[in-house]
This record gives C-alpha cells, structure tokens and sequence, in this order.
C-alpha cells in the first residue's frame, strides 16, 4: 500500500472467487477460508487444492467447487478475527448495509445460493483437537427447518476429523435466556446465524471446519485433507476415500454463563472435546463458588476471557445421532 491510497481502498476490498467446472453434471459445492481475518488456516489450505486442481493433480469430473479463500478481506488485511464486527454472526441479505460485514454479507449470501453445500474451513487460538460442527437434525421447527440432516452429517464425517459438535442454534436460544435473566441487552436469534445456517436456510446444506491452532502448520493439512475428501465424497472427483472411521459425535446441550466479572474457568487447560466426569469442579464464580460438571460429558468453547452474558464454556454429552 503507498500513501497515497485513500482509506475508502483499504476498506472496501472486493471478494475473489476461483470456480472449477466439471465437464458432467454434478452438485455445487463452495469451500470458503477466512471468515474470520486472522485464521489464515483456510486460505492456505484453498490455496494448496486450487494449485493441485490448476496442475491436474485434482480433476474436478463433474459438478462445479467454488473456492472463495478470503471471505472477509478487511479482516484478512488487517490480521484481526473481524473487520467491523463478527460476519459469522447476523449473516443475512440487508437493503441497507451500515458495516463492513453488511456489505459482504449481501455479497456472501448470494454467493451461498448458488451453491448445494458449503465447507466453511476455520481455526482456533487455543490448544485443541480439530472438530466439525453440524446442523439439526430433519424437523418443521421455527428455529431451523432442515430435511438434508443425513446428508449433512455424512458430508461432515467424510472430512477426516474425528469430532464432530451438533446443537449450535438450540443451545443460543438458552444463551439468550439466560442474558435475559442477568438483565443484559437482549440479543436476536438471527445473531446465531452464520454461514452453515444460511445455506440451510437457503435449501442447502453446510459445515463448519475448525482445523486446530491458527499458527500451527498441522492446521493447514486438516483443510486441505477435508477439502481433497470432501470432493471425493460429494463425486466431483473420482479420489477414494480413507476408510469410515468411528467419530465422536457430541451434542453441545448446556453452557456456563459469565453472571459477573470475574467468573472464570477453573483449573487451567480445557480443551473443546474434553471428557469430565460428573462432579468434576469446571468453573468458579467472582464470588468463589464452584460450578461442578452436572453429569459425565465434555467441555466445549472454554473461555478464558468470559465476560458476563457470555459462555465460560459449553457442555456436551456423547450423541445419540450416528452419521
Ligand atoms: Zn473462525
């Protein structure tokens, strides 16, 4: 950048999409990096199976994979997790788009409707197992109506990772009630949704990749992996794929809210896929109460910068659904 850029050029970079088409019919399927700016994990994996696509080392048969490395380009440029504020929150189409994550979510969700399925490929700042994070099961519901659940669940099974998180928009409806019992401002369902609830929403389906540590170069080879099997799984390649393998799946069915600053995780470490015991001390209170786990599960999203209204970590326990 030289001096002489404006501000406006800096803040209003365009989103770049690399699409292969495959010669016979075929699902759509996007593959998207970078939602949040700093996890450079996603572009870096995109990047490695567009040069194998371009050298003919992958050959897309049929159907068409969009790759859109960078979702948020603002961010990406300024190495932070959000440009204006969190794209992956409230993503939805607006006449009237105040904020950077407005502008491209009108953007982003066109995008999302051209396609069948999306791979959304993240990663995370602290210590822990790579996981994927999937839909609801096939129901009529209001808060997301969904009838791909099988089809979804062994789209995320395919990936390579063996754990594999369900219940995101059930368990934000208990987040927003329990703000509400703190008396903090009342947050929209609509905050939940990001890009997999989008693509349901749209009549497609989606999942969430989280690939392990932002910096650690293990990351960058859990997408690319996920992204070489998820191509093979849905037939826009020929590729086999690894053998099933058993994967954990786990329903994320309860939280620890922060009530008051200085409610903090107890005991240093947790790692999102944790299994505690019953009665094992998980947080303590300002005030020096301990929380206990309240049955034998898991640890998800540990926190350790809570603040209050929002989740010191979330519970989970082993799910019935088998993808
Ligand atoms: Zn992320």
């Amino acid at each position: 950048m030289t001096t002489q850029e404006t501000p406006k050029d800096v803040i209003d970079p365009p989103l770049e999409t690399i699409r292969f088409h495959g010669l016979k019919a075929g699902p759509k399927l996007l593959v998207l990096g970078a939602v949040h700016g700093n996890e450079t994990c996603g572009p870096n994996a995109i990047a490695r199976v567009i040069e194998d696509c371009r050298a003919g080392r992958v050959s897309i048969r049929r159907g068409e994979v969009t790759f859109l490395p960078v979702a948020n380009p603002k961010a990406h440029r300024q190495n932070t997790r959000e440009g204006d504020r969190n794209l992956n929150r409230d993503l939805r189409e607006r006449p009237q788009p105040v904020d950077n994550e407005d502008r491209i979510g009108n953007r982003l969700s066109a995008i999302l409707r051209q396609h069948d399925m999306l791979l959304d490929v993240h990663s995370f700042t602290q210590e822990g197992v790579p996981f994927v994070f999937f839909g609801p099961e096939d129901n009529r519901g209001d808060l997301e109506p969904f009838r791909h659940a099988a089809a979804e669940a062994a789209f995320a099974a395919a990936l390579g990772v063996d754990l594999m998180i369900h219940g995101w928009l059930d368990i934000y409806v208990r987040l927003i009630a329990a703000r509400e019992q703190l008396k903090l401002p009342r947050l929209a369902v609509t905050e939940g949704f990001g890009t997999t609830e989008f693509m349901r929403f749209a009549g497609g389906y989606g999942v969430t990749l989280e690939c392990g540590r932002h910096d650690d170069p293990a990351s960058v080879d859990v997408g690319y992996r996920a992204i070489r099997n998820v191509l093979a799984h849905v037939g826009l390649t020929d590729e086999s794929l690894p053998a099933p393998a058993k994967r954990l799946v786990v329903h994320m069915d309860d939280l620890v809210i922060c009530e008051n600053e200085g409610d903090r995780l107890e005991g240093a470490g947790w790692r999102t896929g944790d299994r505690v015991a019953k009665g094992t001390p998980i947080a303590r209170r300002a005030d020096g109460r301990v929380v206990t786990m309240p049955r034998d599960g898991f640890i998800i999203f540990p926190n350790p910068n809570a603040k209050p209204g929002e989740g010191v970590c979330y519970l989970g326990v082993e799910s019935e659904r088998r993808p």
